[in-house]
């Protein structure tokens, strides 16, 4: 295959802007709608890629910023990439790293806020980590404190030596907290021109590194919860000749399926869109239905790391004293790994006891669930059954 990707699409959702299709790239297909479990520092936590692999997962996706950290993209680039480098042949995604550097700027809480509570402006917020310009990001590393700059061409450079198969154009993250003159700006001065700026470095290294497989470019449309702004980001960078689209930023939670019709009805249709940072499964179902392909989030994995398991009646932990003897599975409809050899008494006691174990078959059970989720939201499109499978799974989800 000499081109980075390849994109088809198979069927559509009756009333909506949901599809299936296949992206193809270098290292293989992925069917989507798919779920991309995360794995921050070429390592999906407590499991092997076989272990991943058995969960469903068609690809991962990494995080520039921290391999640009530890141990450097050079040393990932040395090894052949990062397919080679981690022992994952499957298809990957690595993010730009803008997120974690502005995080830093304006505090991990305020970027992840998505209640829509506008009360605190952080536009000239003074304690912070990192200082964003026109140019690009400096920030402190969060491991030594050394300073840093993240640029376009810097984060398409780390990308090219990690080597993932999908990439993303360095963006400015901005939250709900900034007014919407700071989005205006952002989005002329800095996440606009940047697009440009990462394509331009992009094609430059593709030239380059003949080499290595060809790699594909996503950009990324900001605009926080503004109508008019998410449509101007999304035709503006819908003209560039960009392989696919994120679709990033601050998304408030009670519009989020409006906010992603709004970019998709303006993007480029036969191009797939990729949702950065969801795995809330009626946040899953808003986002498919009005226009996304792929999304990824790390919080699956997270939360299996505390006792927090998901299940089709809604989550639960599993050290609750309820679990003491119960001698089946949590989730008897589970067909993962760990529900089929394990009983919720012993994963109690592994969580209890504190035994590593506990962390690696939760997190199998939970991407296992979000994977299958999926999956099923999949077949569903394509068997014309969406609407009811959507009720019945969310009716049972959100019981209590
Ligand atoms: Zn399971």
């Amino acid at each position: 295959m000499t081109k980075a990707l390849e994109f088809t699409i198979h069927d559509r959702l009756d009333g909506a802007l949901g599809r299936t299709g296949t992206i193809t790239t270098p290292h293989g297909d992925v069917q989507t709608p798919a779920f991309i479990p995360v794995g921050t520092s070429a390592a999906m936590k407590a499991l092997t890629v076989d272990q991943l692999r058995d969960t469903g997962a068609q690809a991962m996706l990494v995080n520039a910023y921290h391999l640009y950290l530890r141990p450097g993209h050079g040393v990932i680039d040395g090894a052949g990439g990062v397919h080679d480098f981690m022992n994952w042949q499957g298809p990957t995604f690595s993010d730009s790293g803008g997120f974690q550097v502005m995080s830093l700027g304006v505090g991990f809480k305020k970027v992840v806020d998505m209640t829509g509570d506008k009360s605190t402006n952080v536009t000239r917020k003074k304690d912070k980590l990192a200082w964003i310009d026109d140019d690009g990001v400096r920030f402190k590393s969060h491991i030594d404190g050394s300073m840093h700059m993240f640029t376009p061409e810097l984060s398409m450079q780390i990308q090219h030596g990690i080597g993932a198969d999908i990439t993303f154009a360095f963006d400015e993250l901005t939250t709900l907290h900034h007014d919407y003159d700071y989005q205006i700006e952002s989005l002329e001065k800095r996440t606009h021109p940047w697009a440009a700026r990462s394509l331009a470095e992009h094609k430059r290294l593709n030239d380059e590194r003949s080499h290595r497989p060809p790699q594909a470019l996503f950009g990324v449309i900001q605009g926080a919860d503004h109508e008019d702004l998410r449509r101007q980001s999304a035709k503006y960078l819908g003209e560039m000749n960009f392989d696919g689209y994120g679709l990033g930023g601050a998304l408030r939670k009670d519009a989020i399926g409006d906010i992603v019709r709004w970019m998709c009805e303006e993007l480029p249709e036969d191009k797939p869109r990729h949702m950065l940072g969801i795995s809330e499964p009626n946040d899953i179902f808003a986002c498919i239905e009005n226009g996304a392909d792929t999304f990824d989030c790390v919080s699956p994995a997270r939360v299996a790391r505390n006792g927090a398991l998901y299940t089709k009646n809604g989550r639960i932990n599993i050290t609750r004293a309820e679990f003491a003897r119960r001698y089946e599975s949590f989730d008897v409809t589970c067909d993962c790994y760990t529900c089929k050899n394990y009983t919720a008494s012993y994963l109690r006691h592994l969580f209890q006891s504190g035994e590593i174990l506990g962390k690696t078959l939760a997190t199998i059970h939970n991407e296992r669930f979000i994977v299958r989720l999926v999956d099923n939201i999949r077949t569903s499109i394509a068997d014309g059954t969406y609407y009811d499978f959507k009720k019945d799974f969310l009716n049972s989800y959100y019981s209590d």
